[in-house]
């Protein structure tokens, strides 16, 4: 499964912390991610990341390229609800797709607890059965 992540800055303590408790899960998948939540993973775990640029550089629209070509599984944005942020449309634009296509999104770490979660126990296998039929 192709895994991105994303955190707003006041987020991003939260993302370093979720993919360092669910490290074991995130390892067996590719996982991608904007530009300095990527870093920051990768500073702080073991897990290989595909960095794109940051968010309000193009990020967001990169990884929602790779949802409209089918090539994105899943998306972890840690959002600032409370913040105001300049790339306000392309955040909209990515939320959008994941609803176009289907994607599981998770917004907040609760979410995103779940849907690793259930992503252990097989969930979301339907999405990999799709593809080897097409
Ligand atoms: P960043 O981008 O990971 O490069 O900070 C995320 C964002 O703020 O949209």
């Amino acid at each position: 499964m192709n895994i991105a992540l994303i955190a707003h800055d006041r987020k991003k303590d939260d993302l370093v912390q979720f993919a360092i408790a669910y490290e074991s899960i995130l390892a067996d998948h590719t996982i991608f991610a904007t530009g300095t939540t990527g870093q920051r993973v990768i500073d702080e775990t073991a897990l290989e990341i595909t960095r794109f640029q940051s968010g309000p550089l193009g990020g967001d629209q990169q990884i929602g390229a790779m949802i409209a070509t089918d090539q994105m599984d899943m998306v972890i944005f840690f959002r600032d609800p409370l913040t105001a942020q300049p790339h306000e449309p392309d955040i909209t634009a990515l939320l959008r797709l994941c609803d176009v296509y289907h994607v599981p999104l998770a917004t907040n770490m609760g979410t995103a607890e779940l849907l690793l979660k259930g992503l252990q126990e097989g969930f979301a296998d339907w999405r990999l059965i799709r593809k080897s039929r097409e």
